[in-house]
Order: C-alpha cells, then structure tokens, then sequence
C-alpha cells in the first residue's frame, strides 16, 4: 500500500489531475461535480487534503455511503425503548452509541443504568447472548453490503448453536436504490460517480452496469489511498471526456467482475428486500434487507412490540449533507453547537460522517 501514499506520486498525481481538470473545464465551461458514494471515501478525501487542494478544479460532493448517517432516528428510539425493559441486552457498534435520539443517545441511556453493550462485529453479540441465557440479546443491525454479511453470519451461527434469545433490529440500507433515488430525484447535478470501494468487493463491478445502462452515468471503483482516490478522478474524467459513459474498476486488487459470491449467497438465504426508511431521504422502496419470516424468531421487529412517537425534528441538516445538497459549513450548528464532542446529528458523530471530516480536517479556523 506503500507506493498509493507515497509523497511524490501523490503531488504528481495532482497535477496530472488538475491539468486534466482544465481540459474538462475548457470543453465544459465549469470544473467536474463528482459524488463520492462512500463515508470512508469522504474522511480519506478530507485527511489527505485532497478535496481542499481540488476545490477548484473539481467538485467532490458527499454521499449517502455513511451507515450511521443514514440510520433513521426511529431505529434509536426503538432500541433505547427496548433496552428500557428489564433483561435485555442491547448490542451495537460504537459509532451508534453516540447518534442522538429523539430523547437522547444509547450512550445516556447506558448511563442510565441500560446494559447496552459496543461490540466489534455481530457474532459478538451471539456470544453475549449465549452467555445471559435468562435475558434477550437485540443487536442494532445498521450498514450496507459490507456489513450485511457479518448480520448473516451471525443468524447462522444463532441458528446453528440454537440461541433463541437473540435478535436484530435490522435497518440495513442497500447501495443501488440509494443510488437510483439520488438520480431520479433531480435534486443534485452530477457528472459522475467514485464508487465505495469496500462495498464494491461484495457487489462487483458488474452491479453497476444500471449507472450507464439506464442514466448515461459513469462511475469509477476506487481505493482509499491518496494516489488511488486521485486515479480515481482522473479515469472518471477521462471517460467523460471520451463521452462513452460507463464503469470503470480501478480498485481491481479486491473487486472483481461479480463480488463475494460467497456472501451474496449468503444475503440471499437469510435476507429479503425491504421498503427501508433513511434520514433525510424517506422511504425508499426495496432500498434494505429483512430476515425473511422463516428466520422470524431472529427478527427483533416481529419479536419485541414497540410503539413510538414521531422523531423529534432539530436543526440537523444532515438529511440534505447525505442527498449532497448542500455542505457542513451551510448548517448554522456546524462548529457551534454541533462539535464531535457535542454532535447534535450522526453526520458529526461518525468516524465517516461529513460534518466530522469537515470539522477535523477542512475547518479554515
Ligand atoms: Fe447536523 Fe451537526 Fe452536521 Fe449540522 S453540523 S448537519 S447539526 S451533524
């Protein structure tokens, strides 16, 4: 990984990059508007200073690939009303903890004496459930094609160890409808797409052929290194200027043609398509994944009643940072009120959130 963060390459890589962007300008009379689809790819644009070196020459908007930024505030508040009960075992991973709910975050109510726990992947959750056999183990199930897997894994071992006390709140969100409901929508001028790398390794590159084929959209898969995130805007300016829309794979050591046919099997087996609820994007139909009712005992919305109130509405303007309608800065909280250790949304709170990557890294205080 070494040579993809190198010091050398990558200034020449800007310049290379910034050369090309002229040529686009003068065909184009404007700078490129590119969406990087992935959280990761936002923090690595904004630690690199890439984006800031680039604001010029090329506009790189945020997307919606932040799994916490898009979880909907009524998957919180159903999680912190059932760890209010007594013998139940929340589990989560540690970005949640902090998202604000309507009331407040499962970190206060773990302050409040809920036993809510921060695991590093599902499956530790089965083992927590196997170890309190008298309480019910519930697992927030947030993320998207990366992360759906692991949820899978961990049904199949609850499944073949026979923990019946265990459950997920499943609120996973799948890349393509987010996608199509970005195009469709009109809301945001794009040139291209910088496709999710970690995603893209399950997925394949052939899962984005509906990019060219049906919105003459082109899109490049890229890595997180500074030298391939600028590969990537270079290859997805060069076909533009080609004028042959399509999708370029450009992160071909881990992404192949189809993905991980392995956990798409598995997705498969256990999972079916669900009308998911986003923050700031509503719902979106077939947009997430399910259990299917033959794994219904495993399902924390058909085991556990919970009734709630409508969100409670803030300033937060995350929901128009996830579509890429507009930046942080144009939030009047950012940097105010809302700071990573007073976040008053989860674009702030995730180590993937933009408000966070602009706060660390792009602030001009
Ligand atoms: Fe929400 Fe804070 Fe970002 Fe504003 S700065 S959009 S309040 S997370």
């Amino acid at each position: 990984m070494d040579q993809f963060s190198d010091s050398d390459l990558t200034l020449e890589s800007l310049h290379t990059v910034i050369r090309l962007a002229g040529r686009f300008k003068e065909v184009n009379n404007r700078p490129p508007v590119f969406m990087e689809v992935c959280g990761s790819h936002t923090m690595a644009f904004a630690k690199s200073g890439i984006k800031k070196r680039l604001k010029d020459h090329v506009e790189l908007i945020a997307g919606p690939g932040c799994p916490v930024c898009v979880t909907d505030q009524k998957s919180i508040d159903a999680m912190i009303t059932l760890g209010e009960s007594p013998n139940r075992i929340l589990c989560t991973f540690g970005d949640m903890m902090r998202v604000p709910g309507s009331r407040h975050s499962l970190m206060t109510a773990k302050a409040a004496g809920n036993d809510i726990r921060v695991v590093y992947s599902p499956l530790d959750s089965v083992r927590i459930a196997e170890e309190n056999p008298d309480k019910e183990v519930i697992f927030l199930g947030i993320g998207f094609e990366t992360t759906i897997p692991v949820l899978t894994l961990a049904i199949r071992e609850a499944e073949m160890k026979e923990v019946t006390n265990y459950s997920v709140w499943m609120t996973t969100k799948l890349v393509e409808p987010a996608l199509r409901a970005l195009l469709d929508s009109g809301d945001v001028k794009l040139d291209g797409f910088l496709l999710p790398g970690h995603v893209s390794i399950v997925l394949g590159k052939e899962s984005y052929d509906f990019l060219p084929a049906d919105y003459g959209m082109s899109g490049v898969i890229t890595g997180f290194e500074p030298v391939q995130l600028l590969s990537g805007i270079y290859k997805l300016m060069n076909v533009l200027l080609e004028g042959k829309p399509g999708i370029i794979n450009d992160y071909e050591s881990v992404v192949t043609e189809k993905g991980n046919l392995i956990a798409r099997e598995l997705m498969d087996h256990y999972l079916a398509p669900f009308d998911e609820e986003w923050r700031g994007m509503g719902v979106i139909q077939a947009s997430g994944l399910v259990l299917k009712d033959r794994f219904a005992i495993y399902d924390a919305k058909k085991k556990f009643q919970v009734s709630l109130a409508q969100p409670r509405k803030t300033k937060c303007r995350c929901g128009e940072i996830i579509r890429g309608l507009i930046t942080p800065e144009k939030c009047v909280l950012f940097n105010k009120s809302c700071t990573p250790s007073n976040p008053i949304g989860p674009c702030m709170v995730s180590t993937e959130g933009t408000c966070a990557a602009h706060y660390q890294y792009m602030r001009e205080d």
